[in-house]
């Protein structure tokens, strides 16, 4: 029986206030956790701190949205995985495509981070998806499953279970337009298969998840969560979304 894990990406939104806020009233609404479902909220950098002392004691997890794979060093603007660590973040979002498209991460980028956050006892949300185009052309499964390959080479098979993959078809992403149940089923099966070992590793969808629909995904057999942007920013919404969820039961 495989937990099912909800994430939430802050992406560049609250303020340290703003984030004290939300906790409080989050912890408020969710008295009671479910079960069977794992927890994080990933605020942005600047935010880890007031996150982690809300947070503290309650079972929600705290994620960040990225890290450089290099310990310390001359990389202005950039957080290595020990500095996450001592916030208490236990798991980094890696390869999010507003990291590959806006800011040119690439393939090879995320795999450094992905050996970094584990030598660091970090948890890697490692998200992959394929664009438009790519998914009209028929490629996608051959997209996420190239980007699966890359973000894992080298990881040992021991490693592998600590590892999160998030399937965010691009296209999907904060337009409200998400990916239909069976067709977002069919790639996290490709990506699955794309790497022996994968078969106990969660895979997260992420793309314009709501209340509304992040129950119609929970008996898919190949989805064990969800990573969710927009519909994680109000305390009250993302509770709702999480009771809607758990309203399914877990699954195996
Ligand atoms: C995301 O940022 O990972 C995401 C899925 O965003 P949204 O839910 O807003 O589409």
């Amino acid at each position: 029986m495989m937990r099912r894990l909800i994430v939430g990406n802050w992406k560049m939104h609250k303020t340290v206030a703003q984030t004290a806020a939300f906790v409080d009233a989050f912890l408020e609404e969710l008295l009671t956790l479910p079960d069977g479902i794992d927890l994080a909220i990933a605020p942005p950098f600047t935010a880890l701190t007031i996150a982690g002392e809300r947070l503290r004691g309650s079972g929600v997890g705290l994620a960040a949205q990225n890290m450089h794979w290099e310990p310390s060093g001359a990389f202005t603007g950039e957080i290595a995985a020990a500095m996450l660590a001592e916030l208490g973040v236990t798991a980094v979002i890696l390869g999010h495509s507003e990291r590959r498209h806006l800011f040119g991460e690439s393939d090879d980028a995320v795999n450094k981070k992905v050996h970094a956050a584990l030598a660091n006892g970090l948890t890697p949300i490692v998200c992959v998806g394929e664009t438009l185009e790519e998914r009209d052309a028929g490629n996608a499964d051959a997209r996420v499953g190239a980007q699966t390959r890359a973000a894992l080479a080298g990881v040992q098979t021991r490693d592998l279970t600590k590892v999160v993959l998030a399937y965010e078809p691009v296209w999907a992403i904060g337009t409200g337009r998400n990916c239909g149940v069976d067709q977002a089923d069919a790639t996290m099966g490709a990506i699955r298969s794309s790497v022996a070992g994968l078969e106990t590793v969660r895979i997260l969808y992420g793309g314009s998840v709501k209340v509304e629909n992040v129950a119609s995904y929970a008996h898919a057999p190949n989805v064990n969560g969800a990573l969710v942007g927009g519909a994680s920013l109000d305390p009250a919404g993302f509770a709702a979304l999480i009771r809607a969820a758990d309203s399914q039961g877990t699954k195996a």
